[in-house]
């Protein structure tokens, strides 16, 4: 059997770059090692729409995060996709975080993200009356999504345009060809099935190394490291009192954006996610109870009506990380392998945060690739 173009993983970004080729190409096939899709990183996220304040001039993250979060809005009006356009504040909650706002601002214009506002307290007040801050910044392109919506619908498009999707399917070997590749999978039976296709799209999230090592391509730089992220939920009445998404000033090195408050489609709020390195890539989604006064102690700084048992554990998350702890932050890595000798095969790794707010312009830049 022979396919034109193979995606492997069925998360938010493998189901957007399905939907743009097989709209545009046959044969295509998107392979899920699990029964359906988006049952990974892409339902375990706070479902925000960044608007690409944080990112280094200049890197995919910030390109691909500001236009993917006009094209997700446009995309969530054209399809009916529960989404709200909320808005975030940044807040300084003491002297020394104004400055760290007002570089945050800084970036943000050097990136092309021209409509942010600087609000002191009475203006804060005004917004959001029951949240402490000297001053911040609101950003009014932030926002949320339903992100199974979204997948539900991306995955009603591939099937519209005649792409196949197989859930239950694990590729287990990839093996180069003279012109494409050989894929083995382990299908939902339990056997091995072998198949050719010209292109290969390695979209697998957390286990995007594995999948680029099995055709002989090897990396340490591309190794992915399990970054687990954790939350609490703000239980009600408690969680009427916020109606936008609230953020302290960054961690130093990016590798979180600190303890937030998000909110979601259905009307919760959550604290979180906080950021720790599993010393083993293994799928922890436990969460932590007794982080809970930790927790409360972040949010309480800018949450002041937040008594410590107003929270409850919520879930966890595990984020794809190419940055070992403590290193400058890393791109996405996103390449049409030529260069390394394997052309038509396409890696996408390290797809952590903005990859959801991305990953329709991540479909169009993989498009380029294709089309170069
Ligand atoms: C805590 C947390 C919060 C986040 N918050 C936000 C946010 O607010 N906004 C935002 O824009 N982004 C956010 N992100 C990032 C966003 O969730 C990810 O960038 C996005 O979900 C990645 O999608 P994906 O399709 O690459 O990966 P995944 O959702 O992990 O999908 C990969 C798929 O590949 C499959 N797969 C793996 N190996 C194989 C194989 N061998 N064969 C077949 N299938 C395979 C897996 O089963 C999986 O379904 C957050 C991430 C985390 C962890």
């Amino acid at each position: 059997m022979e396919f034109a173009i193979t995606i492997i993983g069925a998360g938010v970004i493998g189901l957007a770059v399905a939907e743009e080729l097989s709209s545009r190409f046959p044969q295509v096939l998107l392979l899920e090692r699990n029964a359906g899709f988006g049952q990974e990183t892409s339902s375990r996220n706070s479902e925000v729409i960044h608007a690409g304040l944080y990112y280094p001039e200049g890197s995919l993250k910030s390109k691909l995060c500001i236009e993917g979060k006009w094209l997700l809005y446009d995309f969530c009006r054209k399809y009916d996709i529960p989404y709200n356009n909320c808005g975030k504040l940044i807040v300084a909650t003491s002297e020394e975080e104004i400055p760290v706002i007002e570089g945050i601002r800084d970036n943000a214009i050097r990136n092309g993200v021209k409509d942010l506002k600087v609000l002191d307290h009475h203006e804060v007040a005004g917004m959001e009356p029951n949240i402490f801050a000297l001053k911040a910044i609101f950003s009014p392109s932030t926002g949320i999504v339903d992100t199974h919506s979204l997948m539900k619908r991306f995955e009603s498009n591939i099937l519209i345009n005649n792409g196949q999707i197989v859930y239950g399917s694990e590729v287990t070997a990839i093996k180069k060809l003279e012109k494409g590749f050989e894929v083995t999978l382990l299908d939902a039976d339990n056997q091995y099935f072998k198949f050719t296709s010209r292109i290969v799209i390695n979209s697998a999230g957390l286990t995007s190394d594995k999948v680029s090592e099995m055709t002989g391509m090897q990396d340490e730089k591309l190794k992915i490291h399990f970054c687990k992220g954790e939350y609490f939920r703000i239980n009600p009445p408690k969680n009427r009192l916020i109606s936008r998404l609230i953020y302290p000033v960054p961690h130093n090195n990016m590798e979180g954006i600190g303890i937030h408050v998000t909110i979601d489609m259905g009307g919760g709020v959550k604290l979180g996610p906080d950021v720790k390195y599993l010393d083993s890539n293994t799928y922890d989604y436990k969460v932590t109870p007794s982080k809970q006064d930790a927790f409360w102690r972040s949010a309480y700084k800018f949450l002041p009506f937040l008594k410590p048992d107003d929270i409850s554990p919520d879930m966890a998350g595990i984020r794809p990380k190419i940055q070992r702890a403590g290193e400058p932050v890393r791109d996405f890595y996103i390449m049409e392998e030529t260069d390394r000798g394997y052309p038509g095969f396409i890696n996408l790794i390290g797809m952590e945060s903005p990859g959801l707010t991305s990953s329709i312009a991540i479909a169009n830049y993989v498009l380029t690739l294709i089309r170069n």
